[in-house]
């Protein structure tokens, strides 16, 4: 059955946040769609990078958390973020990390094949591991340009393709994964072991990896937060809430996140997984031309704007490369 559509956004932990947006909109031609605080936190700011409309699927977030210390990878924990580029750009990409990259701290990889795609693994300058994918299959996945970006529009990351993700034991995730939101296997190679939904398209995979003696792994800077995985609507986040609950796991209640709605659960092994609907999306706060330009805060917060701006570091606009 499927009961998520894919992947809608994933959080991760950055460092500073002009390093941050410096790297993911001056060197991988992401847009900024919207300038927020954690509002959990709201000291400290949430930054959305998307494509150019902040589509669902596109759309890659951060909590700069600079006093935090590195992320201690292990098992319970989504690890490196697939980011779908067209077919035969990776050349490009590669000499673009390469010549611009490395000078704002990220590192580069070699071209490899996994699943019988070309990958470009790399790591931006905090150490979150991220690998470009000549993702082949696009069925179906709305993807708009980002026409003033850095990086020419045949070129441009398009999707969060799937993500990586290391556990102790595969059967609690898989039973849970499977149940909850839908995934199926689909595939292996080596020690990846590929589930799917839907198609298996273009943000519908994850790649599993069991590594029985990892120690837990740790959130810190470098670290993939969550991943929220998209529904349609409020009918279907609730058949994800019901599912997730029978099948053994606790969801909180729906959390109005302003842009979209949200559930959040635990899987079995301790990766956060988040359940987000579609819409309203993030044009319903600020024109489509001006996404990210302004520190936006939701309704509540807005009484507390002077304070929390305050507490904010400034951010210039990203250097471009
Ligand atoms: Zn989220």
């Amino acid at each position: 059955m499927n009961l998520s559509n894919g992947i809608h956004h994933i959080t991760a932990i950055a460092g500073d946040p002009q390093q941050n947006l410096d790297f993911y909109v001056g060197v991988l031609g992401m847009r900024l769609v919207k300038r927020s605080v954690n509002q959990d936190v709201p000291d400290t700011y949430h930054l959305f990078y998307a494509d150019g409309a902040g589509n669902p699927g596109t759309d890659l977030t951060f909590f700069p958390w600079p006093a935090l210390p590195p992320v201690q990878r292990g098992a319970g924990q989504w690890d490196e973020v697939y980011l779908g580029v067209p077919a035969g750009t990776l050349e490009y990409w590669s000499k673009r990390l390469l010549n611009v990259g490395a000078g704002t701290g990220g590192s580069v990889g070699k071209i490899e094949t996994r699943f019988g795609e070309r990958v470009l693994p790399f790591s931006d300058p905090h150490g979150m591991r991220l690998a470009l994918v000549e993702d082949r299959s696009y069925d179906g996945f709305v993807f708009e340009p980002w026409s003033d970006g850095p990086v020419p529009a045949d070129r441009q990351i398009r999707s969060l393709a799937g993500v990586r993700l290391v556990e102790r034991s595969s059967e609690p995730t898989v039973t849970f994964l499977t149940a909850a939101l839908g995934f199926r296997a689909a595939a292996n190679e080596g020690q990846w072991q590929r589930y799917v939904i839907g198609q298996g398209v273009s943000g519908q995979r994850i790649d599993l990896r069991v590594a029985g003696d990892a120690r837990r792994g740790q959130w810190g800077v470098g670290a993939v937060h969550h991943v929220a995985w998209r529904v349609a609507d409020a009918a279907a986040q609730s058949a994800v809430q019901q599912a997730i609950t029978a099948a053994g796991g606790r969801p909180t209640q729906v959390i109005d996140r302003f842009w979209f709605r949200s559930v959040y659960a635990t899987e079995p092994g301790g990766a956060l997984l988040e359940v987000a609907t579609d819409g309203p999306g993030f044009s319903v706060d600020e024109a489509p031309g001006r996404l990210g330009e302004t520190l936006v805060l939701p309704e509540w917060l807005e009484p507390q704007r002077r304070e929390i701006e305050a507490a904010l570091m400034p951010l210039e606009p990203a250097r471009r490369f």
